[in-house]
């Protein structure tokens, strides 16, 4: 048991603040001391039953609270004075509204990738830029989609070599909890060229070549990237293979045992016991790689509400100063979300 733990405040207490929350309590370095709600849910009722001290985000809804008989533990100010850091997951753009808050609280700050890059100086990705997040005070972790381009190609640029990438992103319409916004019955193209995926990699994997495109699809499970990859030399389709069979939170599925679809990857992860049926790898069909001279050709899903989860964890450890080592603290994370 290790005595001094990292202190952590969860503001937002939504689809990925609560995977944090459950995320962090799993692990032996760090503890949840709190976290927020803005108004008197049944997501409130939820996160008091799992055992965390709730706090509220806007004092002037106190009454709101007590008009529901939900106790609370004081307010967001509170909360910052008695944590090294706080995983702020309110809804994209509003997190670096609390920006100015953080710093006169003198803790910490972790930020989703909701938020523009520029607003807060660093992004973070475990694998390819840990090391340069080590002692930050604030921090983004990249979205959900840049996460999953990172994890596949940062391995390519590191062991093989890549000229250009071309990134189609096929997203879900909303998460499944959703049940106002849409398309229900649309393909959506994103017409600003290139979408901002591509950009975004930059900001972990700096000066990779990528053109991205986006479209959205009346579909809540996942996300699909469609990816060709422009080596910068001849492989095969069993090194690249090999590469991603070795990097941490990449899982291989195959077509050919009835993983045709993101509907199936669904259910494999209902199979596979995991909090929230939560899939925090991303999802490579194995048999949809394909190397043909210095091009490769894959798709990948991505679990939209979980696979920055662990990313938040490792970002916890590089700022507050508890691994030196990526790679220790990936396996040290996953290990303890019982990740492959
Ligand atoms: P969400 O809407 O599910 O949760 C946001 C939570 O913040 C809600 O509980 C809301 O009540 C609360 N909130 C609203 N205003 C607040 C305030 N002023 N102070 C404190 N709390 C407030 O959103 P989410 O999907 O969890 O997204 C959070 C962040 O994570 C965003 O930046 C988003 O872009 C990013 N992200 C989302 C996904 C995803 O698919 N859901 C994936 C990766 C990254």
């Amino acid at each position: 048991m290790i005595e001094n733990k990292v202190k952590v405040a969860i503001n937002g207490y939504g689809s990925i603040g609560k995977r944090v929350a459950d995320a962090v309590s799993r692990q032996d370095d760090m503890e949840i001391v709190g976290v927020t709600k803005t108004r008197p849910t049944f997501e409130a009722r939820s996160a008091i039953a799992k055992g965390y001290d709730l706090y509220i985000a806007l004092p002037e809804n106190l009454p709101l609270f007590q008009q529901a008989g939900i106790e609370v533990n004081g307010t967001l100010d509170d909360l910052l004075g008695k944590v090294d850091i706080v995983v702020d997951c309110t809804p994209g753009k509003k997190g670096v509204e609390n920006m100015d808050k953080y710093r006169k609280a003198n803790v910490k700050a972790i930020f989703q990738g909701g938020e523009k890059h520029d607003k807060v100086g660093r992004s973070f990705n475990a694998l390819s830029n840990y090391k340069d997040n080590i002692g930050a005070q604030f921090v983004r972790v990249v979205s959900c989609n840049t996460t999953g381009l990172a994890r596949t190609i940062f391995p390519l640029v590191r062991d093989i070599g890549v000229a250009k990438v071309y990134a189609t992103m096929i997203r879900r319409a909303v998460d499944p909890n959703d049940s106002k916004k849409g398309p229900v019955n649309a393909i959506v193209p994103e017409l600003k060229v290139p979408s901002h995926h591509g950009p975004d990699l930059k900001t972990v994997i700096p000066g990779i070549d990528i053109d991205s495109m986006a479209v959205v699809v009346p579909t809540t499970l996942m996300h699909l990237h469609s990816i060709v990859v422009k080596l910068s030399r001849p492989s095969s389709t069993e090194e690249v293979k090999g590469l991603w069979r070795n990097t941490p939170r990449v899982r291989f599925v195959k077509g050919s045992e009835g993983v045709e679809s993101t509907a199936q990857i669904m259910e494999l992860s209902k199979d596979l016991n995991r909090d929230r049926a939560d899939l925090n790898e991303i999802v490579v069909w194995e048999d949809g790689i394909q190397v043909t001279g210095d091009t490769l050709y894959y798709f990948q899903a991505i679990h939209q509400e979980s696979d920055v989860i662990p990313e938040n964890i490792d970002c916890i450890r590089a700022m507050c100063g508890l691994m030196e080592d990526n790679i220790a603290s990936i396996r040290k994370t996953d290990a303890a979300l019982g990740l492959i």
